[in-house]
């Protein structure tokens, strides 16, 4: 689970950039982040990573006070838009490359990049690099190299919007397999495209963002996806959540 209360961020003197969020996040649950381009979204989802630093507020991740402590003891793990496999390393690799770092016995790595493989339908591109692989097909081995962690807690940072319309649609079919499978892991998923919101979120955070400075980077809404849709409480929700892309 991850609670979020005041949180606040700002760079230098300038206006916040995320303003007093207070959130629940449980576990099992799937909740996306969403909002237009810079309302702050990629920034929250860095807060809970440990990648920033919160200006203000609390977090907690499964009941564990977070402020303090560094990114690689958080249980989290992170998938980002640009997945930047390591180039001279075989998707293999590449997934077993975390639990080397932290020491896993060989057997339990291969146990582990195996049934990940599995899952995410690599088993036939094990021995593969990464540039002889489509695109969707390195995503989903970033989207491995976090399953293998077995992370309590899943974030996406947009993870499928470098790939094709096909592709975009089969990941998150993928993905939503994934969160049914981790079923104990809280996920984040961060996302611009309200069609992705709708489909995977158990709940949503609408972000504001706008010529209203006093408002951008709080919360709008939270809620299930039909209550945005149908039970939007300002003319901002209606306009994000009910407009065509
Ligand atoms: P997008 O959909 O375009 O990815 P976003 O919702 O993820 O947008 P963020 O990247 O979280 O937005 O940025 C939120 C705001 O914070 C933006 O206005 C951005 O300009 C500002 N910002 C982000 N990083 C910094 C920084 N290092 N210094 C100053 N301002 C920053
Ligand atoms: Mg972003």
């Amino acid at each position: 689970s991850i609670s979020l209360q005041g949180a606040q961020k700002s760079y230098g003197d300038h206006q916040p950039v995320i303003r007093n969020v207070d959130l629940e996040i449980g576990e099992n649950e799937f909740c996306v982040f969403l909002g237009p381009s810079g309302c702050g979204k990629s920034t929250l989802l860095r807060m809970i990573a440990g990648l920033e630093d919160l200006s203000d507020g609390q977090l907690k991740i499964g009941g564990r006070l977070m402020n303090d402590v560094p990114a690689a003891e958080r249980g989290v793990a992170m998938v980002f838009q640009s997945y930047a496999l390591f180039p001279h390393m075989t998707v293999f690799e590449n997934m077993a490359f975390g639990l080397k770092l932290a020491k896993t016995p060989t057997a339990t790595i291969a146990a582990k990049v195996n049934q990940a493989a599995r899952i995410l339908q690599l088993e036939n591109l094990l021995d593969r690099y990464p540039k002889a692989l489509s695109g969707g097909q390195r995503q989903r081995v970033a989207i491995g190299r976090a399953i293998v962690r077995e992370p309590g807690v899943f974030l996406f940072d947009e993870p499928l919007s470098n790939l094709d319309a096909t592709l975009r649609g089969q990941t998150r079919i993928e993905i939503a397999r994934l969160h049914k499978q981790f079923a104990a892991a809280s996920v984040v998923y961060v996302t611009h495209d309200q069609i992705e919101a709708m489909t995977l979120a158990d709940k949503i955070v609408l972000l504001h963002a706008g010529k209203d400075m006093e408002q951008h980077g709080s919360i709008a809404q939270i809620g299930a996806p039909l209550t945005l849709y149908h039970r939007p409480v300002s003319r901002f929700v209606a306009g994000f959540i009910g407009s065509p892309r």
